[in-house]
């Protein structure tokens, strides 16, 4: 029976679901060996480092990552870079095939003066801050303003200005870094503006998000009935279902009887950021305010300015390239899913930064099912054990498994899911015990 040797770069959604699509797809003619070779001293890419703390419940897909983990033929090998502790080259020459999941690690950019300045931050680092990111624990965040503005429309921003404006004592039984909750705890953001340059009609928000902010208890939540009302109106009488879904949530969040909480997290809508401004650090964002003339968003002559001390820009991310491997439109170049020979992506890395958890499901389903179209005769190669040194420290299977417990273990004296280990040479000692 022939066995494919299959190298999947990043433990991440689609890295897993690739594998698993593996799995479902070996038969009595056909198996694979998978590798899946990853950066981090600990796997499961953005359900650990990118979900919202206080979402738990999206956090049970790990326990679907961690029964494809304990199939025979997976091989987990964390701790290792591409591109620093071995090549593009040579998995491809190693391996039959190589499915590059390495997301869309890097936060687009608004590209407008000021954005330079401290404390204009990206949600790519933001996010992976309070989620205890080892590369982000140390990420100065200043939250001694009153203000903070989120820039940008879509469920990463929603997250973000929730965490922000969220009463800290809520995060108490959640995962959220150690580091995260401390500051929080010490912030002086009382208002937090989460800021759209289109419509409420062209919201990325999804549905279960805005209906989410019911919870949002000891904070107010400030949208503007006129301007959702004007939303509807332009969609016409038949709004697609998700839109109406979206946008009656929005008009029960407007009419809801107003709070009187310290905390309040208010929507700003037809608003494009022009200019951060402030002596070293952010100190006002101006917007320029846009209309809807004719289904289209213009600009107006008129501007308005939020005085605020943090900016967070969550506009979308993009993928990172390797030797050989070019990015175009904030994605890996490919043409469903095939890069060039034996070397394929899936997940974020192919499609760009769109798509919920489960959408990498079918997404990496179809990218194996034209890899195994393309398969050829097995090659004969020894695999990663020629490509590492023996002094590498490699995090597999066990080793994450030692670290798993020990986190846990940690979070249950805390009545907490986990309490995350946020330094990579502790994470490593911990898989070592
Ligand atoms: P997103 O859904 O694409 O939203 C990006 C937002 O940024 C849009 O409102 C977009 O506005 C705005 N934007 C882009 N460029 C801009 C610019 N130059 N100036 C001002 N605004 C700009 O991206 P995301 O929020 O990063 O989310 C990524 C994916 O992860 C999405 O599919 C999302 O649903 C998913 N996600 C899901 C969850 C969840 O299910 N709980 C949580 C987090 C993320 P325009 O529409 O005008 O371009």
């Amino acid at each position: 029976m022939p066995t494919y040797k299959i190298a999947i770069v990043g433990a991440g959604p689609a890295g897993f679901f690739t594998a698993q699509a593996f799995q479902k797809t070996q038969h009595h003619e056909l198996s694979f060996a998978i590798d899946m070779i990853e950066r981090l001293p600990t796997p499961w890419g953005l359900v650990r480092s990118g979900v919202a703390p206080d979402h738990p419940k999206i956090k049970n897909v790990s326990k679907v990552f961690e029964k494809i983990a304990k199939e025979p033929n997976f091989r987990l090998f964390a701790n290792i870079e591409l591109g620093k502790d071995l090549s593009l080259k040579d998995l491809r020459d190693q391996y039959d095939v190589v499915v590059l999941a390495t997301g869309a690690p890097k936060g687009r950019k608004l590209e407008i003066p000021g954005e330079e300045l401290t404390n204009s931050l990206s949600a790519s680092e933001f996010v992976p801050w309070y989620n205890a990111h080892p590369d982000f624990a140390n990420l100065d965040v200043d939250l001694s303003s009153d203000t903070a503005v989120v820039i940008g429309a879509g469920n990463v921003a929603m997250d973000i200005a929730r965490i922000l404006a969220i009463e800290p004592k809520m995060l108490d039984p959640t995962d959220v870094a150690e580091h995260a909750l401390v500051k929080l705890k010490q912030s002086n953001i009382r208002k937090v503006v989460i800021t759209g340059r289109r419509g409420p009609e062209h919201a990325a928000f999804t549905a279960p998000e805005l209906r989410d902010l019911k919870n949002l208890q000891n904070a107010n939540i400030r949208m503007s009935k006129s301007e959702i009302e004007a939303a509807i109106y332009r969609s016409g009488s038949i709004p697609e279902k998700d839109l109406k879904s979206n946008l009656d949530t929005m008009l029960f969040i407007a009419e809801h009887t107003p709070t009187n909480y310290e905390r309040t997290l208010q929507f700003q809508f037809l608003s494009t950021p022009k200019e951060i401004k402030g002596n070293g650090s952010v100190e006002e964002v101006v917007f320029t305010i846009n209309k809807v003339e004719n289904g289209k968003v213009i600009p107006t002559k008129q501007t308005f300015a939020i005085k605020a001390g943090l900016v967070i820009t969550a506009i979308g991310y993009e993928a990172l390239g390797y030797p050989g491997i070019s990015i175009e439109n904030g994605r890996i170049n490919n043409i469903a899913g095939h890069i060039e020979h034996n070397v394929y992506t899936t997940g974020w890395a192919k499609r760009g930064p769109t798509g919920v958890i489960g959408t990498n499901k079918s997404d990496s389903s179809d990218v194996v099912e034209l890899i195994v179209k393309n398969l050829k005769s097995p090659k004969i190669s020894e695999g990663i054990t020629v490509l590492l040194s023996s002094k590498h420290e490699v995090i597999d299977q066990l080793a994450w498994e030692k670290i798993n417990a020990s986190e846990v273990i940690s979070g249950e004296i805390a009545g907490k899911p986990r309490v995350k280990v946020v330094d990579w040479k502790r994470l490593i000692s911990l898989g070592r015990s």
